[in-house]
């Protein structure tokens, strides 16, 4: 009897002299798989490689015909090696041809054989390939046999991987490896980004794979195991952290897993069988990847990918890796590819270089998004699989308008894309040089443009768009970017560094607006049928008068000796902004008894986004000091549309008859008890519907700072008064059978006004 142990060790070791070998590549791996056969005892053993074209051909056989070498072939998912590839499942069978996926290949030569094994040749969880070996007889092999044959695929994954097989390939063909794929994903923020793959988690290249002792190997593992463990534990007793319950349970998660015994047992059984710590450890890793591919559901995803960090965490350790600093080595365009992220991470790369953001998971409400579009960089969510199918340094275009992502793109793709970024740079280039012209019409109406803001990052933009000031500033950002519930200096010290950078212009903050589509992880509210309609915004603030009273008095505190601007979020009945007044004056109060100096001036807002408002028009105008129409709400509610739900979102349109009514009465009344109004929603960015706007008598508007450029483009080429009258016609004209959009459209073409 064989000794079963040293069968593989000694196999490794062979191999190992045979990577060494100064060898042509179709040699090296012709005495591969030679030498693979004899050592497993087996008739045939072949190699078969992924193409970018789908199809697994066949690179090197000892038993079958060698006629068939190169000219052998099987489409992704056909026959028994078809199917491995795809599922990146091994086959263990004892009588191959009874196999339903089973399928002959003449010029091979293989019906002789009955029993088959094949594993899949994997790299980071994806196959590049597939290894076989066949006996006459009926036999069923071992498990140990195919825990061998798995670890001998990952010499051969690293062959394929550094691009020695590449020279077998014949002219016009390549190997997957080098594939171009296009993934479609959601666009999270707009935009496109030409650049390089930065894996955000650096993929870790374990070069050293074969072991000289196996004992030494056990002992590593079990060192790093150990460390592993301890700084897990550490950092759970750390005393911030035993505090924050989210962050807390995925340390509890990773302490259960960093001790089971079946993920350690698999580690050291591919230790035995020839690889060092490191090897094993991305052995295993890559087997996990593979299965966690092709999961669905998302309890057990989240389960696969706690392993996958622990078993990075592992893999630095043994290697002794050091995450590469962002500044050296750092493309100049980068787009960054993660699985998920947290927000802070993506503010420590150098925002200078980034041209793009793809994550394999994530929402559009997820932090390191909102944070993203504040950067104006493009993003693209539920990109599956790219993080496995990209390597650092590949060239990458993210598409954040259509939600692709193209990797190793085609030269003509790149071309067209190269093509489209010029042109947007030259617009904005266009866009840039307005930014000191004052925004009046053609008809010499004077327009404010300000911009919508929640962020540090968004203040830069302030200056280069030439806004007037911050129209909107969503405190709610601060909120749910944060992992704990922002303290009250912390909340004052923001609030004071925005209004320091906006030096001077307006900034209209507004109070919290969380609930509905706007998710704060720390503070858990019940689950809502319909959450838009929900405990949220003002209805949350009045019943948690704690939670609003903080923030008033941070703004309060932070605005001293200058003007406080403050606008109330989803307000229903004027009664609601009376209630806030009064815990308004109560700060006021408290802060004055104790000395505080307070704002020179406090000018109090409200949004109108609830319909209920129209009918209360006039008492609301008298109640505050400005009113801005939030019309993605407004709009939602008027129309009973989800705004977060694309199959009715765009079903109406924003420019009909029923929307730019409502929204002319609500100039009227403004008009009529002259107060301030302005708009701060979608619609003001969107040179169309800002030119519908305009025709019907607002004045302010407030918008992405990317907008500001084309929106002033436009206004200028603008004669406000004939555009109104001919919009105010239509308005009235129900009969009419011409829409307000397309009396907008070829009001533009006809005065030539850039849209
Ligand atoms: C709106 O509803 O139009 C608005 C500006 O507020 P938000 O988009 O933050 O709900
Ligand atoms: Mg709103």
């Amino acid at each position: 009897m064989r000794d079963l142990s040293a069968g593989p060790r000694v196999l490794l070791k062979r191999l190992r002299e045979l990577m060494a070998e100064p060898l042509e590549p179709q040699e090296r791996l012709d005495r591969i798989v030679r030498q693979i056969a004899s050592n497993m005892v087996a008739e045939v053993c072949s190699v078969y490689v992924l193409r970018s074209d789908s199809i697994l051909e066949l690179y090197a056989t000892e038993g079958l015909n060698k006629d068939a070498v190169h000219l052998a072939q099987l489409k992704m998912g056909q026959g028994l090696v078809g199917a491995i590839a795809a599922s990146a499942q091994s086959l263990n069978l004892s009588d191959a041809q009874s196999h339903p996926a089973f399928r002959y290949l003449p010029e091979t030569g293989e019906e002789i054989y009955h029993s088959f094994l094949g594993v899949p040749i994997l790299r980071a969880g994806r196959s590049l390939g597939v290894l076989v070996v066949q006996n006459k007889a009926q036999r069923n092999y071992r498990e140990d046999e195919l825990e061998a044959l798995e670890t001998t695929a990952m010499v051969l994954a690293e062959m394929i991987a550094t691009g020695e097989l590449k020279k077998l390939t014949r002219p016009g063909l390549e190997l997957d490896l080098t594939r171009a794929v296009t993934i479609d994903g959601d666009g999270y923020s707009e935009g496109i980004g030409l650049g390089y793959v930065v894996l955000h988690e650096p993929r870790i290249v374990v070069t050293n794979l074969l072991n000289e002792d196996a004992d030494t190997e056990i002992r590593r593992l079990a060192e790093s195991l150990g460390s592993l463990r301890l700084s897990i534990d550490d950092m759970l007793t750390r005393r911030e952290i035993s505090q924050e319950g989210e962050h807390r349970e995925v340390l509890e998660t990773y302490r259960m897993f960093a001790h089971d015994q079946g993920w350690v047992r698999r580690m050291e059984e591919a230790i035995h069988n020839g690889l060092t710590a490191e090897a094993a450890v991305e052995k295993v890793q890559s087997d996990t990847k593979a299965r966690m591919i092709r999961l669905t559901d998302p309890y057990l995803r989240e389960r696969m990918h706690d392993f996958d960090d622990l078993a990075n965490r592992l893999l630095r350790q043994l290697t002794g890796f050091t995450p590469r600093t962002t500044a050296d080595g750092f493309p100049a365009d980068a787009v960054i590819f993660a699985r998920a992220m947290g927000a802070a991470e993506l503010l420590d790369y150098p925002r200078a270089n980034l041209r793009g953001l793809v994550l394999e998971e994530g929402a559009v409400t997820s932090h390191v998004v909102i944070v993203a579009r504040a950067m104006g960089i493009a993003v693209v969510g539920q990109a599956a699989g790219a993080v496995a199918l990209a390597e650092n340094g590949d060239a990458a275009i993210i598409d954040g308008d259509d939600g692709q992502v193209h990797i190793r793109p085609m030269a003509d793709l790149q071309v067209a894309y190269e093509e489209k970024v010029k042109l947007r740079a030259r617009r904005q280039e266009q866009f840039r040089a307005l930014r000191d012209v004052p925004s009046i019409t053609k008809d010499d109406k004077r327009i404010t443009l300000q911009m919508n803001a929640g962020l540090l990052v968004d203040l830069p933009q302030l200056a280069e768009s030439g806004a007037e000031g911050i129209g909107l500033f969503r405190t709610e950002l601060q909120f749910m970017i944060s992992s704990t519930m922002p303290k009250a200096e912390d909340q004052e010290n923001f609030y004071r560094s925005v209004m320091a950078q906006a030096a001077g212009r307006p900034v209209t903050f507004r109070t919290l607006d969380i609930g509905g589509d706007k998710v704060v992880s720390y503070f858990r509210a019940h689950e809502e049928e319909n959450p838009a309609l929900g405990w949220r915004a003002i209805r949350l603030s009045l019943d948690r008068p704690g939670l609003l009273r903080i923030q008033l008095r941070a703004l309060l505190k932070a605005a001293a000796g200058a003007e406080l601007r403050i606008m109330l979020p989803m307000i229903t009945e004027v009664a609601e902004i009376r209630a806030v007044r009064e815990l308004m004056q109560k700060e006021v109060q408290h802060l004055s008894k104790f000395g505080h100096q307070l704002p020179k001036r406090l000018k109090f807002g409200a949004m109108l986004e609830v319909p209920s408002l129209m009918w209360q028009l006039d008492e609301l105008m008298e109640e505050v000091d400005f009113v801005s129409v939030g019309s993605n709400d407004l709009f939602q509610f008027t129309m009973a549309v989800d705004r977060g739900n694309a199959r009715v979102s765009d079903r109406f349109d924003i420019l009909g008859r029923p929307f730019l009514r409502i929204l002319r009465d609500i100039v009227r009344a403004a008009e009529k008890s002259n107060t301030p109004l302005t708009l701060c929603g979608e619609m003001a960015g969107k040179p169309l519907s800002a030119m519908a706007l305009l025709s019907i008598g607002f004045r302010s508007i407030s918008m992405s700072p990317t907008a500001i450029g084309p929106i002033k483009a436009m206004l200028l080429a603008l004669d406000v008064g004939q555009l109104g009258a001919e919009v105010h016609q239509a308005l009235d004209d129900y009969r009419s059978p011409v829409t307000v959009r397309e009396i907008l459209t070829r009001f533009a073409g006809d005065h030539n006004i850039p849209l």
